[in-house]
């Protein structure tokens, strides 16, 4: 098997005061020497000038970077520019999604899907780009069923994609029969899990519903025990999101990608207790 990659993902902060947390973050989260670290893109109303300029630090510190890349209300010609930016920077691994509309909106501009978003990018650059995209083991909440979505992860590959990251997920099993049924149906790319730490019991709570990411009943109800003890919460999570992480890895997952939320501490003590 080749080399498992394990890596780390951040949001651009929008404020100096986040800039200068997530800098800190980093700094610890630098000495875990990932893989690499990627930077979402217009997700939370952040700019595409946040990802680069982040981006470019991450890359200062000696580490390597990818940006996201979205393309839901956007033009051929916006995505070209940005692709051109991202190339004049020497960028060569991206993260390509569709991205969501911000609700009210209705103009999904020029991509529907994110395979049109890769087979722009093949059509536009080549080979230059080593392109990563979204998997779903649990379904993506706007599919009509799982096998419409993997027949659209599908798309995905067949355009060009050269490997996955999942939306998160704490049932293994998911996972795993979603990786065979890939396997089945010929689809042939690294699909590295994506891990959520748990920190906060209310924004697990409204981040799943938002993506579509279940959060198993046995979880739910305890962290809902433990109310405002923020300690039991964490001292909780971590426990379940390293059993889930071990699971993944001795099963023959090809990496971990962490959504640190851009703080350090949780997923520090994770990849510690791994021994990654
Ligand atoms: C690892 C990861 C990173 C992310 N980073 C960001 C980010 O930086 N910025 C951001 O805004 N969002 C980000 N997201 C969220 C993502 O944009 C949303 O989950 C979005 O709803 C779907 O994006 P996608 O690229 O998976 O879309 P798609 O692959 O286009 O799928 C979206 C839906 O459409 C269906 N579909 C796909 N193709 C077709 C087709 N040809 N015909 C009919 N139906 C189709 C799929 O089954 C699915 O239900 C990220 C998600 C993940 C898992």
């Amino acid at each position: 098997m080749a080399q498992r990659l394990y890596s780390l993902e951040f949001f651009p902060p929008r404020t100096p005061e986040g800039v200068e947390k997530l800098r800190a973050a980093r700094r610890q989260l630098g000495q875990l020497k990932p893989a690499f670290c990627s930077v979402t893109f217009g997700a939370g109303g952040s700019t595409r000038e946040g990802t680069l300029e982040t981006v470019l630090e991450i890359r200062r510190e000696g580490v390597a970077a990818a940006p996201h890349i979205s393309c839901i209300g956007s033009t051929r010609e916006n995505v070209v520019a940005v692709l051109d930016q991202y190339r004049n920077h020497g960028i060569r691994h991206l993260v390509a999604l569709r991205g969501d509309m911000p609700s009210g909106t209705v103009d999904a501009g020029e991509f529907r899907y994110a395979n049109e978003l890769v087979t722009f990018i093949r059509e536009t650059t080549g080979d230059w780009f080593h392109i990563d995209v979204a998997a779903y083991p649990e379904m993506h909440p706007q599919a009509d069923s799982p096998e419409r979505d993997l027949e659209n992860f599908r798309r995905k590959v067949d355009a060009g994609a050269n490997a996955a990251i999942t939306q998160y997920f704490f049932n293994a099993d998911a996972y795993f029969r979603f990786v065979d049924e890939c396997e089945s149906a010929g689809i042939r790319v690294p699909i590295v899990p994506g891990i959520m730490p748990i920190a906060s019991a209310a924004k697990l709570a409204r981040f799943s519903d938002a993506c579509g990411a279940e959060i198993p009943r046995w979880i739910r109800r305890r962290l809902e025990g433990y109310g405002d003890d923020v300690a039991s919460i964490r001292a909780f999570g971590l426990d379940v999101v390293t059993d889930l992480c071990a699971k993944l890895v001795s099963r023959g997952a090809p990496g971990l990608h962490f959504y640190t939320l851009n703080q350090a501490a949780l997923t520090t003590t994770i990849w510690h207790r791994l021994g990654l």
